[in-house]
């Protein structure tokens, strides 16, 4: 579960100050799918750098699955990672290495058994339909595909919440779409899902809980995108 309470971010600069986030109020259950939409500039990176303790809050409380982010012990912060994965909108892939090896090398560097990688590997690629491409380079593989790897190993360490950001910035609508089928597929079985995103669009076509930033701000939150619509 996430929890933001009275949450305020500002980032300060060499004369100025800027509020990217402010007194912003929202709880996400275990289980949701929600698209957090935006423009640019409305605070959706803020938000999920809060989340993935990249930043800290300036006021208020971040809580993730009853772990209150703000009180966390330094050496606690890569524990709380690991029960997180995130699909970056630039992949992160290692290009020297094969869609293989970039989940494997997610999991060995978090010390997990190489019995336990050489079973769950190949499983989570299957999972993305990456089954016959285990063994290609990011450069032999699709702006999809290679998102799916991201995908895959985002979902290795078998993660409660998986944040995916813009995940159509860097491939086509079709993509897109077989993305998002991904991700609710993966959200039905009951893993939490959160989706930023500055595509009206996408969210559109979905009928999912629709979270929406502007100015660092919570402007609306519906559950249902077509009731939105209609007001
Ligand atoms: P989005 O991801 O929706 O584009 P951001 O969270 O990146 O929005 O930014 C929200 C606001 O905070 C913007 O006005 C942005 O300029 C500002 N901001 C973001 N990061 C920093 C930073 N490191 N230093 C100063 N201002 C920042
Ligand atoms: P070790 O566990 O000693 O590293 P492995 O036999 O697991 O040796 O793997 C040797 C290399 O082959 C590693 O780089 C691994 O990532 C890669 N590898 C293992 N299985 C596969 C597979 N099914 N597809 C692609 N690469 C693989």
């Amino acid at each position: 579960m996430i929890e933001f309470e009275h949450v305020t971010k500002v980032y300060e600069t060499q004369n100025d100050e800027n509020v990217a986030l402010e007194d912003v109020n929202l709880q996400i259950d275990d289980g949701e799918f929600v698209f957090v939409l935006g423009h640019s500039g409305a605070g959706k990176s803020t938000f999920l750098k809060l989340i993935l303790l990249e930043e800290k809050c300036t006021e208020g409380t971040v809580i993730i699955n009853g772990q209150d982010l703000t009180r966390l012990k330094r050496r606690k912060i890569p524990y709380m990672r690991r029960q997180m994965g995130v699909v970056f909108q630039d992949f992160r892939l290692i290009p020297t290495m094969t869609a293989y090896e970039n989940v494997a090398f997610a999991m060995r560097v978090t010390n997990i058994p190489t019995r336990q990688i050489k079973k769950r590997v190949p499983y989570v690629l299957g999972l993305v339909g990456l089954g016959d491409k285990m063994d290609r380079l990011p450069d032999e593989l699709s702006g999809g595909e290679q998102q799916r790897v991201a995908l895959a190993r985002a979902l290795a360490h078998s993660p409660k919440l998986i944040i995916a950001d813009e995940p159509t910035g860097n491939i086509d609508p079709e993509m897109s779409f077989e993305m998002m089928e991904l991700l609710s597929a993966i959200n039905s079985v009951g893993i939490t899902v959160v989706v930023v995103t500055h595509e009206h669009e996408l969210v559109h076509r979905f009928n999912k809980r629709v979270v929406t930033i502007d100015h660092g701000h919570i402007v609306s939150d519906t559950a249902h995108p077509e009731v939105a619509e209609a007001y």
